[in-house]
């Protein structure tokens, strides 16, 4: 995280807060994720060099930078719904050189089969159930997390072994809605 410079993620009304660890409005009606939320979904993923990871919900894409850096040699694909919030990350991730990190427009609840399967999936908004494309592009030995829930949402570890699933709760969380097809009705 320190190799990521949060400052340049936020929106510039909130330049002064970038290395508070609160949420931030970006506009559109959204947040970004307080760093430590993004710091404890990393850790629960175990990002490791070489893998190929998802994000659905780039934001302002703080949480792919963080995850890019982890991933090493391997590549960060994160989809975004909203076409404007899809731009910025776009070249702010490649002027700072993040090289390794694809911003893919669209309804990432839905999953992104071009790529997959994936080794880690992150969902940085909050779906009414585990999104069922999501666990079917989930590699063997993959590992997801996403919030389930509406107001107040269950962090759900989401692992595949051998094609057997298995779900864990991880803690309250509070995120915006996943909107989409396996997510909530816009
Ligand atoms: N990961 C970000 C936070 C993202 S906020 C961070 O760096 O902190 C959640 C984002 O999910 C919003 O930008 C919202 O537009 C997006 N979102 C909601 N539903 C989505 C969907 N079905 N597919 C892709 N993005 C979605």
């Amino acid at each position: 995280m320190e190799r990521v410079p949060r400052e340049r993620f936020v929106p510039p009304q909130s330049y002064d807060m970038a290395y508070e660890d609160t949420p931030l409005h970006l506009g559109h009606g959204q947040t970004i994720s307080a760093p430590s939320m993004v710091g404890v979904m990393c850790s629960i993923l175990d990002i490791r060099d070489g893998q190929k990871v998802l994000e659905v919900g780039t934001g302002w894409g703080y949480h792919a930078a963080v995850m890019s850096v982890l991933a090493g040699t391997g590549r960060v694909f994160t989809v975004e719904r909203i076409p404007e919030l899809a731009e910025r990350p776009r070249e702010l991730l490649g002027e700072l050189g993040f090289a390794n990190v694809v911003v893919i427009g669209g309804d990432g609840s839905a999953g992104l089969p071009e790529y997959a399967p994936y080794d880690r999936i992150s969902v940085a908004a909050a779906a009414p159930r585990v999104p069922e494309p999501l666990v079917d592009e989930l590699a063997d030995r993959g590992r997801m997390v996403v919030p389930v829930g509406h107001y107040v949402q269950e962090l759900m570890l989401v692992e595949k072994e051998d094609g057997k699933v298995t779900s864990r709760p991880r803690g309250g969380v509070v995120f915006v809605p996943l909107v989409g097809k396996a997510g909530y009705k816009g």
